[in-house]
C-alpha cells in the first residue's frame, strides 16, 4: 500500500474517529488517464507560476486533458487502514472510491442526515464501516 508522503499527492485525505474505532482514507493522484505521462495536477495560474489549490479540475500538463475532481476521484481507488468499531480489529484495504448516500447520526444535529459515504466490511468480523464525506 502506497501511502503518501504529503496532501499534495492526494484527491482526497480524510481521518475520522468512527465509536471505538477509526479510520484513515486517502486517494493518491494518478497519471493521465488519457495520455498517462503526467501525473494529473491542479492548474497553473499563468500569471504567477503556482498551483491553483482551490481549482475544481485537474489537468494533464502533457495533454491538456481535463477532470473534474470529484468525477476523477471516483475513478481511482482508495487506500484506507482502519481499526474496527465492533471489533478493534486493525486492517488496511484498497477498494474503488464509489461513495453513496447512507444515513448518518450527526452528533452535532442530534438527528440523522443523509451523507455520501464509503462503505466497507471490516475484514475480521464483517462490521460495516462507513467513512464519510464531511464537506
Ligand atoms: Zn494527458
Ligand atoms: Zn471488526
Amino acid at each position: 500500500m502506497r501511502e503518501p508522503t504529503s496532501m499534495d499527492e492526494c484527491v482526497y485525505h480524510t481521518i475520522q474517529t468512527i465509536g471505538k474505532g477509526k479510520a484513515r482514507l486517502w486517494v493518491l493522484r494518478e497519471n493521465c488517464l488519457e495520455c498517462g505521462k503526467a501525473l494529473m495536477s491542479k492548474p497553473k495560474d499563468p500569471k504567477t507560476g503556482r498551483f491553483k489549490t482551490r481549482s475544481k479540475e485537474y489537468i494533464c500538463s502533457e495533454c491538456g486533458h481535463t477532470e473534474d475532481i470529484e468525477e476523477y476521484a471516483e475513478k481511482l481507488n482508495a487506500s484506507i487502514q482502519y481499526t474496527c468499531p465492533k471489533c478493534e480489529h486493525k486492517g488496511e484495504l484498497e477498494v474503488p472510491f464509489k461513495r453513496k448516500k447512507t444515513k448518518f447520526f450527526d452528533e452535532m444535529k442530534k438527528k440523522e442526515v443523509r451523507k455520501l459515504a464509503l462503505i466497507f466490511n471490516c475484514q475480521k468480523c464483517n462490521e460495516e464501516i462507513k467513512v464519510i464525506k464531511l464537506k
